[in-house]
């Protein structure tokens, strides 16, 4: 436990300070269940100080960040890869005690959002206009401009490296950030948002709010100084948010939830896919967007997988995130905890068969150890609904054509892996396979440079590579006459 309760402050118009009505908030420690951190709580009056800065810092774009080069820009998004980096044990730390994440994987994190900015910083002046060719005489270009103003809204899953997703792309194009971080992780957001300051990012451009969704969701989505909204979390939350922004025509881009399956063919390596498995879906307690919840696996190679699955899964550390051997750490809070254990009681009910997990240690904290149900169907709620826990469902199938059948027959459609020895089954079912990122003998999910991106009720857009630079800038057609 951290020797003093910390205290954290908003971050509005690049400096801390407190809610205007002085609010705060508890923040709890997953690991001990106990408040570790005070933090401000902005309402209405901290939102309109934020919105009203953010509009002037971008001026119809003539305001100091979208005017600033966007080489300058990039090498100002350099350097907070390279604060990240000096300051990365802190961050890992407070990102351990926020979100309750094992140590390596909080190290992880601080270095891949250190990579985002490093990407991006790259980025910012690559990302082109274009000459066409047309009929008229003339000359027709395009020009990628700054949106505006972006409210950047996130969940408490992955707090630091999901906002760094969304604030790099939007620096880079040259746009201020109104960054809303999740109420039961702010930590390393408003921590982020010190570092921006000091690499350059002008006062007015940067701005962290912590508090209520429901509240400052509202207020900032639909205002009519936000031109663009980059929201990740539930697809419920994502619904609400596009019907806010429907009468500004808010530009949105979604990052929800998942149901992502991964697909194991007989004739693939068994073992060293049920060894992979358990990481691909309790990683993170199994409170991953990605996470791999459904295993569909050819009937022939089933029992070998599930009693390979369930031995390396039963292998997994669960411990307390500071300790440098967990692998697996406490979940974010009880409530979400009590969602997988009603999931595991629904389990049972529908004939699934408990192989190992789903007990709750005697220990403090949100601790739930991973749970493999097998014989489970695709009809059944633990097969459909997104449990956000560590709790996986194994499906049995017989031929290549139910696989895929069964893989796509979800409301969600974001991630997924491909088990098979033979590449030509890799290409058809590859193709064939109804998700925005597929991993082929692989667990892996996302890269920096790759889009990321959900479809149907997974997502709208795609986040990372240089497809997330599209959704923050527009691009404007200029025709210069010739005669
Ligand atoms: P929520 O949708 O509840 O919250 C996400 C963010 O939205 C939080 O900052 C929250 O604030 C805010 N919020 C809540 N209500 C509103 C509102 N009415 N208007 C605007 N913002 C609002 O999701 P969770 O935090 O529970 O995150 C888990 C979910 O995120 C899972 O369903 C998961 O699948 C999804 N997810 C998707 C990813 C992807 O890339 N596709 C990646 C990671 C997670 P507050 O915390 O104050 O309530």
């Amino acid at each position: 436990m951290p020797a003093a309760l910390r205290s954290d402050l908003l971050v509005v118009a690049g400096r801390r300070q407190s809610a205007r009505d002085g609010a705060t908030t508890e923040v709890l420690a997953p690991a001990t269940g106990e408040p570790f951190a005070r933090v401000a709580r902005a309402g209405p009056e901290d939102v309109e100080l934020a919105l009203a800065a953010a509009d002037a810092a971008f001026d119809d774009g003539r305001g100091p960040w979208p005017s600033t080069s966007a080489t300058v820009r990039g090498r100002v998004l350099g350097r907070v890869a390279e604060l990240l980096r000096e300051r990365a044990e802190d961050l890992a730390e407070l990102e351990a005690w926020g979100a309750g994440h094992p140590i390596g994987d909080a190290r992880w994190e601080v270095e891949a959002a250190a990579r985002t900015f490093e990407y991006y910083a790259g980025a910012a002046n690559k990302h082109l206009g274009t000459t066409i060719p047309i009929m008229d005489p003339g000359l027709a270009v395009t020009l990628r401009e700054p949106v505006g103003v972006c409210a950047l809204i996130v969940p408490w899953n992955f707090p630091l490296l999901i906002a760094s997703w969304k604030v790099a792309p939007a620096l880079a194009c040259g746009n201020p950030i109104v960054l809303k971080p999740a109420s039961l992780t702010p930590l390393t957001a408003l921590a982020l948002g010190d570092l921006l300051v000091e690499a350059g990012v002008p006062e007015g451009a940067v701005h962290v709010l912590s508090g209520p969704g429901s509240v400052l969701g509202d207020l900032l989505v639909g205002d009519p100084r936000v031109a663009k909204v980059g929201f990740t979390g539930e697809t419920a939350t994502g619904a609400h948010i596009l019907r806010q922004g429907s009468d500004t025509i808010t530009r949105t881009s979604l990052e929800l939830g998942g149901k992502s399956a991964a697909l194991v063919f007989a004739d693939a390596d068994v073992e060293q896919a049920a060894a992979a498995t358990p990481m691909s879906v309790f990683a993170n307690a199994g409170q991953d967007c990605c996470a791999r919840s459904r295993i569909l696996v050819e009937r022939p190679a089933y029992d070998a997988f599930v009693d390979a699955f369930a031995r390396a899964t039963e292998a997994l550390v669960v411990g307390e995130p500071l300790d440098e051997a967990t692998e697996v750490g406490p979940m974010i809070s009880a409530g979400q905890r009590q969602t997988s254990l009603d999931y595991l009681a629904i389990g049972a009910e529908e004939g699934t068969r408990l192989v190992c997990g789903g007990e709750v240690p005697e220990r403090p904290g949100f601790y739930l150890s991973p749970a493999v149900l097998a014989d489970a169907s695709n009809t059944m709620r633990v097969s459909r609904e997104e449990i956000f826990g560590p709790v996986a469902a194994v499906i049995p199938f017989d031929d290549e054509d139910e696989a895929v059948r069964v893989a796509n027959d979800s409301d969600y459609g974001l991630s997924g892996s491909l088990w098979t020895g033979s590449s030509t089954r890799a290409i058809r079912v590859a193709r064939r396979l109804r998700t925005g990122s597929l991993s082929v003998n692989s667990h892996s999910s996302v890269r920096v440079e790759t889009p990321f991106g959900g479809m149907r009720r997974s997502g709208l857009g795609r986040e990372l590579g240089l497809s997330a630079m599209d959704t923050y800038s527009e691009v404007r057609t200029v025709f210069f006459a010739e005669e």
